[in-house]
């Protein structure tokens, strides 16, 4: 029904905006990088209208000829309207440097010193748009290319003053082009020095930039890692528990949580030391990562407690793994320093239930532990 579509486009509250982002589209296209090119290309023409004001004023009130100022505001339309397509068309892409600042720089230069040339006795307004287009391409350009710019303005702006003084003396009066003169020099050679130290900064704040990120990757390896043993810690533990918890949810594999305590592990401390015992963590955690498989996850539990994350790829005994690190243990030092001690442990598993909370799991792997421990200990017991 025509009439109720109507009234229901009238109360859409974002027709409007959604008309807007399809004009914008249409004139700016969706590539982000080409808005941007675009977007310099409005300032562009933003200083080309002003420019065309003040022509357009000089020939309001006789000072300058319509005809020549009409082929120049022609001119100054068919750059921007060709920049335009040379972006809109993709063309940009091809060169150096697809923003086409350098040429858009430079033509505007030489539009501006054209006009100059044009403007008669209000000419003097051209000179601030020379320093303005510089100071734009000050943001886009290198500053080599801004003191080619730079140079190129002073050089063709000299041109320029000295036919004009030549010319038409009347309007363009010597000593007034040479303050001109000093004055565009001046400022072109200021905006040179600061696109040097602007380009610094930029260095600076590029290299800053690197050096944080370095740093935040580092605090992130971290506090997720433990200290002692270099194994996952308990926080990142958890979180890939819940990774897999929430993928087994969702129909990914099944995996078993495995809590590993060492035997006795109190007696290595109070026979050989802390730092003895610190050592063996640091062999049984050395250890395990050798034997079990790039799949099984080990992680630092807490004390003398790891916990594995044991992906189920094929059905089966989830002990074995287990069972050949308990292997592997018994037929080596305990760490360097201790070669007659041998570590022993305990293990307790449970498989984790589709859509169970992790925290359940965890619950019953404790108690299998329990329940290893109270069976005498150097075992594994699967809930
Ligand atoms: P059980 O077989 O019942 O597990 O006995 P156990 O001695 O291993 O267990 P208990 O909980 O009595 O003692 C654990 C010891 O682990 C006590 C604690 O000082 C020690 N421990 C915990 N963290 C560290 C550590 O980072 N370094 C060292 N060296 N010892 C630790
Ligand atoms: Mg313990
Ligand atoms: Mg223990």
């Amino acid at each position: 029904m025509p009439t109720q579509l109507a009234a229901t486009a009238a109360l859409d509250p974002d027709r409007p905006i959604r008309r807007t982002a399809r004009l914008a589209n249409a004139l700016l296209g969706d590539d982000s990088l080409q808005r941007r090119t675009l977007a310099l290309l409005g300032l562009a023409a933003l200083v080309t209208v002003t420019v065309v004001l003040l022509l357009v004023y000089a020939v309001s009130i006789g000072v300058a000829d319509a005809r020549q100022v009409g082929g120049l505001t022609g001119l100054f339309f068919t750059f921007i309207a060709g920049f335009y397509g040379l972006i809109r068309s993709g063309l940009n892409r091809h060169f150096s440097d697809p923003t086409l600042s350098m040429p858009q720089t430079i033509l505007g230069q030489t539009l501006i010193a054209a006009a100059y040339a044009l403007t008669g006795p209000v000419h003097g307004a051209t000179v601030i748009m020379l320093a303005l287009v510089m100071v734009f391409g000050m943001f886009r350009l290198r500053p080599t290319a801004v003191r080619h710019a730079c140079m190129y303005t002073v050089t063709l702006m000299g041109v320029v003053m000295y036919a004009c003084a030549a010319k038409d003396p009347l309007h363009y009066p010597a000593r007034q082009e040479i303050f001109n003169f000093a004055l565009t020099a001046i400022v072109m050679l200021a905006i040179s020095s600061l696109s040097s130290r602007l380009s610094t900064m930029r260095t600076r704040l590029k290299t800053q930039k690197i050096a944080l990120e370095q740093a935040l990757a580092h605090i992130k390896e971290m506090a997720a890692r433990d200290e002692l043993t270099g194994l996952p810690n308990r926080r990142r533990m958890m979180t890939l528990l819940q990774e897999h918890a929430t993928r087994h949810a969702r129909g990914g594999p099944r995996f078993y949580v495995c809590i590993i305590d060492l035997d006795h592990f109190k007696n290595i401390n109070d026979t050989y030391g802390h730092a003895a015992g610190d050592a063996v963590l640091r062999a049984f955690a050395a250890q395990a990562q050798v034997v079990l498989r790039t799949t099984d996850m080990i992680g630092r539990w807490g004390g003398e407690e790891f916990l594995l994350l044991l992906p189920e790829s094929t059905p089966g005994d989830p002990t074995l793994a287990v069972a050949r690190l308990r292997d592997s243990l018994a037929g080596m030092p305990a760490s360097q320093s201790l070669p007659e001690v041998r570590v022993r442990f305990s293990a307790g598993f449970a498989r984790h239930e589709e859509g169970e909370p992790i925290d359940q799991a965890i619950e019953r792997a404790d108690r299998a532990l329990y329940a290893a421990k109270s069976a005498g200990r150097n075992r594994s017991v699967v809930l």
